[in-house]
């Protein structure tokens, strides 16, 4: 199994639950955060109550994550306390070298605090007393972005409850800062059950950590576990990102009816957009077509057409023709160009996608398919171009259809929008006759088992035009 790690913050520095096999667990306390990492092999999956991922500016009831979890806690929200903005947590690093300096600090970190947020809200000195290991983690996950996708922020109360099935812990677990006996042992008894074994809950919490602190990681542990099998959910879902890049969010396991999100596997982080389109992926083309995924995970793929197509973002073969998964192969490139057969040793990507999909997946037909408004067609017309890079890729790219495109701008008859059109179905043509060249796409042609289209896509109307290939021309294809 993937190991993992519960963590938690102590005065020695951080108390680290550790299990490598399913009933193995180790504690071990270790001096910096970076020390928990470097200890543990590089995808140990470690869940730590601590905030990681700090908002420039602070609203109503702290981070996000803060505000969504205290209604789940009844009694316990108590254990919630809001985190500062960024420049509240960095803005007084210490080290302190009496009590009247640290005072001292903590009102100027308040100032920074009460500027940054909305309302205003001052820093509790309990809070202000960990900054440094906020500031621990959040420098190495800065550093270290790889980490942030299995260094995940937990927290024990909101552990215990939706481990609890979403009921919280009935009893505090400490009364005035003293540890409280009842409440420790109703927490040990839940993690027993999550499979914690009991005799390693009821040792004495290693030198250098509290027995709360022992127990909360216990609790992260059984988190980090269920985080490494892709059963746990986020406050937010998906997570926020701060400034520097690191999430903002605080996992545990998923309360049935607590929360209307659906659960996303943990990812590396995308854009907001792409995380929101893979949701409603999932729920809905995804949820509709789930036996078919699994058929083609299981069967394999076996598209019957190669569509070689433009990068253009608005030219999507997939959506043009509403297909459906397994049904299309694709190759994008800039103005959807096949380049001549070359075997030279070189990287030719779209000749080594072609071998593929004719050789491998036998396709029956390759469509080329051309758009309006190509850029990559704009630019072969522009002799004059600035190349975009020193590497000038594109300018290369498009000097195999060099002589056309200098035939097509000396029509000074044509405006310039007609001899975008005329270029970029001329290139078409370029493009399936080149196909010829590869002795595979000829071969098999000329034994009538594959055969050559072109087609040319209108964006702003959408309309889609036909090549005919006995002449050449592009018309309107005829729907019954
Ligand atoms: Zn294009």
């Amino acid at each position: 199994m993937t190991s993992v790690a519960g963590v938690d913050g102590c005065k020695a520095g951080w108390v680290a639950v550790i299990s490598s096999e399913p009933d193995a667990f180790r504690v071990e306390v270790f001096e910096t955060f970076s020390d928990v990492i470097d200890s543990l092999p590089t995808d140990t999956v470690i869940a730590v109550d601590m905030p990681i991922g700090l908002p420039d500016r602070i609203g109503r009831g702290g981070r996000g994550p803060e505000t969504l979890i205290r209604p789940l806690l009844g009694e316990r929200q108590s254990s919630v306390f809001s985190i500062p903005s960024r420049a509240a947590v960095y803005a007084q690093e210490g080290p302190f070298a009496s009590e009247e300096q640290r005072y001292a600090a903590h009102l100027r970190a308040s100032e920074v605090a009460l500027a940054t947020s909305d309302p205003p809200r001052k820093i509790s000195i309990q809070a202000f007393g960990i900054f440094h290991k906020i500031r621990e983690i959040d420098r190495l996950l800065t550093d270290r972005p790889e980490l942030r996708s299995r260094v995940i922020e937990s927290h024990p109360e909101l552990a215990f409850a939706s481990l609890n099935g979403g009921q919280p812990m009935r009893l505090p677990k400490k009364i005035k800062s003293a540890v409280n006996p009842a409440g420790m042992a109703e927490r040990r008894a839940l993690l027993a059950r999550h499979g914690l074994p009991v005799d390693f809950l009821a040792q004495r919490a290693p030198k250098g950590a509290a027995a709360d602190d022992f127990l909360d990681a216990c609790a992260m542990v059984a988190i980090a576990r269920l985080h490494a099998q892709g059963r746990t959910i986020s406050y937010p879902q998906p997570p926020l990102a701060d400034g520097a890049g690191n999430p903002i969010a605080i996992w545990a396991a998923p309360i049935a009816g607590a929360s209307e999100s659906r659960y996303v596997k943990p990812m590396a982080h995308l854009p907001q957009n792409l995380l929101n389109g893979y949701r409603e992926f999932m729920a809905g083309r995804y949820e509709a077509e789930r036996s078919h995924y699994r058929a083609l995970a299981k069967e394999g793929q076996a598209p019957e057409t190669l569509m070689i197509a433009c990068c253009d973002s608005r030219a999507a073969p997939e959506l043009i023709f509403n297909a459906a998964p397994g049904e299309l192969f694709v190759i994008r490139n800039v103005a959807n160009l096949v380049p001549p057969y070359s075997p030279d040793g070189e990287f030719h990507s779209t000749s080594a996608a072609l071998e593929f999909a004719v050789q491998a997946l036998k396709v029956k037909n390759i469509v080329v398919m051309g758009h309006g408004r190509c850029g990559g067609i704009k630019a072969a017309l522009d002799p004059n171009a600035t190349p975009l890079s020193p590497g000038d890729f594109i300018g290369k790219w498009m000097s195999m259809v060099a002589p056309v495109a200098e035939t097509v701008s000396q029509s000074t008859m044509l405006t310039a929008s007609e001899r975008q059109t005329a270029l970029e179905r001329i290139s078409i043509r370029f493009s399936i006759a080149n196909l010829r060249t590869f002795p595979c796409v000829s071969i098999l042609e000329g034994k009538g088992r594959l055969t050559l289209h072109g087609a040319w896509f209108d964006i702003s109307t959408g309309e889609l035009w036909v090549m005919d290939p006995a002449t050449g021309d592009f018309s309107r294809p005829e729907f019954d």
